[in-house]
């Protein structure tokens, strides 16, 4: 698939024209923060001010160290399932860290009292960061943040819709960004109960970089 492989600034006409068809058959404004369709970081904070601030980053290296800062069961459940039953898997090695050393990837869940996203990942500016020899950005202890609210509940009450987040924010701290037009790959963004796993293109995504 082309359009999976091919980096971002090859496809900004083209990926600007679906997005257009995408806002003119009038689909609802995303529940997850919205990003385009390709591989590798993206701006944090763009454009500025946006609520919750959020990016895609990618690791420093193939392994993922992850930390449960303050989750409850539910998330915990699904943020190991997906280490172990998605990226696992793959060429990365996937490490739940018992203390918040040396972290790529910093879980919670709360009610943060935004209605309108479900689940966000963030690289903090104090964060270490650089940018790695694809051009991306890689970053440490990112922020992964499942959002409790009763308005968004639909994406975190049942198993189901808590693995579908579980893999697609994970896959944010990767460099994996949506695949709207995908009905087999969690990384399709704003829905409910979709898809619990990385597809093909996903993994192949993952182990090509990593
Ligand atoms: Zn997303």
């Amino acid at each position: 698939m082309a359009i999976e492989h091919t980096r971002q600034h090859a496809l900004v006409p083209l990926v600007a024209a679906i997005l257009i068809a995408v806002l003119a058959v009038g689909v609802s404004r995303p529940v997850l923060a919205d990003h385009l369709v390709t591989f590798g970081s993206s701006t944090c904070g763009d454009p500025p001010g946006q609520t919750p601030r959020n990016c895609i980053s990618v690791g420093d290296n193939s392994t993922h160290y992850v930390y449960l800062i303050s989750v409850g069961t539910g998330y915990t459940n699904a943020i190991i399932n997906t280490m172990n039953g998605d990226y696992g898997p793959t060429d990365l090695t996937m490490v739940r860290l018992t203390q918040n050393s040396g972290t790529d990837v910093q879980v919670l869940d709360d009610d943060y009292g935004i209605t309108n996203v479900a689940g966000w990942v963030e690289c903090p500016t104090w964060a270490p960061q650089g940018t790695n020899a694809h051009g991306d950005r890689w970053c440490k202890f990112q922020y992964l943040r499942f959002n409790l609210n009763a308005a968004v509940q639909s994406y975190w009450i049942d198993a189901g819709s808590r693995a579908y987040m579980a893999c697609h924010e994970m896959g944010h701290t990767l460099g994996l960004w949506h695949r709207a037009s995908n009905t087999s790959s969690c990384m399709i963004p704003d829905v409910p109960n979709g898809p619990t796993n990385l597809d093909g293109t996903d993994t192949a995504e993952l182990n090509n970089y990593y």
